[in-house]
C-alpha cells in the first residue's frame, strides 16, 4: 500500500473532483450524438473510472464524483462502487447540457431526474452539483436557486474566468456561502485560478488545462494557493485517463483541446496526488453534519457562517 511522502508541503486539503461521463459526452461539437444515441455507442464509463478509483485507493485519497444521471441510470453498480470506496457522490445533471440552453424549468427536471436515479443506487442525500461545462454563468444564476429547491446544499460549477462555456468572470475565487437572487442561501465551490501579474488569470488543475499545463507549473500553482492557505480545485473526467477512447470529430482547435496529451493525465495526476492532500468537497467543508438538517435552514446552523463572509449576488440581472 502506498504511504503519503514526508515530503508533502502543505496540509491544506485541496479538492478532488471527477465528472464521471463517458467519451461522447463532449458539449457543443455538432458531430457529438444525441441523447437517445448514446445507449447504442459502446461505454467505457465503467472501466475508465475503476480505474481511476483503483488509482484514488492506493494513494488513499478520497474525492466528490459528480455522477451524470445517465449514467446513474444505465450504470448503477458503479455509482454503488464509488460509494463502497467511500467517495462523495453528487450530480452532474441528467443529459449533459449546458445550463444557460436550458429554461428554469428544463433545468429542474433535468437535475431532478439526475437525483431520481443517483438516489437508487445511493445510501446518502446528494449535496452538490456540477454543470455540465462550469455553465452557471451571470445569465444563469437563476440555477442556483432551482438547486437549494431540489434540496441540494452546495454548487461547484462557477468558472471565475473566460471560458468557452461558462465562465463568471465577477465571482470570487474563494468558496463561500452565497446569496442567490432569489434569497436562498447555498455553497459555492469555484474552480481556482491563480492571479498573474496585470489581472490576468490562469487555471491550470482540471481538463484540457491539467493536460496542457506542465507537471512543475501545476504543483507550483497549487503550491502557491496552499501557502495562502487555499484550495486548488482539480477537476478530470474518466476518458482522460483513456487514451485509446474513440474519438469524435471535431475542429482542430477543440479537438487539440479536447485530447491533447490524454496519454500523460495518469502520470501527472500521480505525482500531484504523492505531493499534495486532496480530498471530497463534503469532507473538506464537513458538510456531513448538515445530513440531518431536515426542516430548518441551514444557515441557522452552520457555525462557520458569518455575515461577513457572505457574498450577496444581487448584482446578477434575474
Ligand atoms: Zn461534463
Amino acid at each position: 500500500m502506498y504511504h503519503k511522502s514526508s515530503e508533502q508541503l502543505t496540509s491544506v486539503e485541496n479538492v478532488l473532483s471527477i465528472d464521471v461521463e463517458d467519451w461522447f459526452h463532449i458539449l457543443d461539437v455538432s458531430s457529438a450524438p444525441s441523447l437517445q444515441a448514446w445507449i447504442e455507442l459502446e461505454s467505457r464509463v465503467v472501466s475508465n473510472t475503476l480505474f481511476v478509483l483503483d488509482l484514488l485507493s492506493k494513494y488513499k485519497t478520497k474525492g466528490t464524483f459528480f455522477v451524470l444521471g445517465w449514467v446513474a441510470k444505465h450504470f448503477p453498480d458503479l455509482v454503488r462502487e464509488i460509494e463502497r470506496r467511500g467517495h462523495e457522490i453528487g450530480t452532474h445533471g441528467y443529459g449533459h447540457e449546458l445550463v444557460y440552453t436550458l429554461t428554469p424549468e428544463q433545468f429542474r427536471r433535468d437535475v431532478g431526474c439526475s437525483l431520481e436515479h443517483l438516489s437508487r443506487c445511493t445510501s446518502r442525500q446528494i449535496l452538490g452539483y456540477r454543470a455540465p461545462g462550469f455553465s452557471i454563468t451571470p445569465a444563469s444564476s437563476w440555477a442556483l436557486d432551482v438547486l437549494v429547491e431540489l434540496g441540494l446544499r452546495y454548487d461547484s460549477s462557477i468558472f471565475p474566468m473566460k471560458r468557452n462555456h461558462g465562465g463568471f468572470l465577477e465571482f470570487s475565487q474563494e468558496a463561500g456561502w452565497i446569496t442567490t437572487p432569489k434569497g436562498n442561501r447555498i455553497l459555492e465551490v469555484p474552480v481556482t485560478p491563480i492571479n498573474l501579474i496585470g489581472n490576468k488569470k490562469i487555471y491550470m488543475f482540471g481538463g484540457g488545462y491539467f493536460r496542457l499545463a506542465p507537471l512543475s507549473m501545476i504543483t507550483a500553482g497549487i503550491k502557491q494557493l496552499n501557502i495562502q492557505n487555499k484550495y486548488a480545485m482539480v477537476y478530470l473526467h474518466p476518458r482522460e485517463f483513456d487514451a485509446n477512447h474513440p474519438k469524435l470529430k471535431m475542429n482542430l482547435p477543440r479537438y487539440f483541446c479536447s485530447y491533447v496529451n490524454l496519454n500523460q493525465t495518469t502520470t501527472k495526476f500521480i505525482k500531484i496526488l504523492e505531493q499534495f492532500n486532496f480530498n471530497s468537497i463534503e469532507k473538506v467543508w464537513d458538510l456531513a453534519s448538515l445530513n440531518t438538517l431536515k426542516t430548518q435552514p441551514i444557515w441557522n446552523k452552520d457555525s462557520s457562517i458569518q455575515p461577513d463572509k457572505e457574498r450577496i449576488l444581487t448584482y446578477i440581472a434575474t
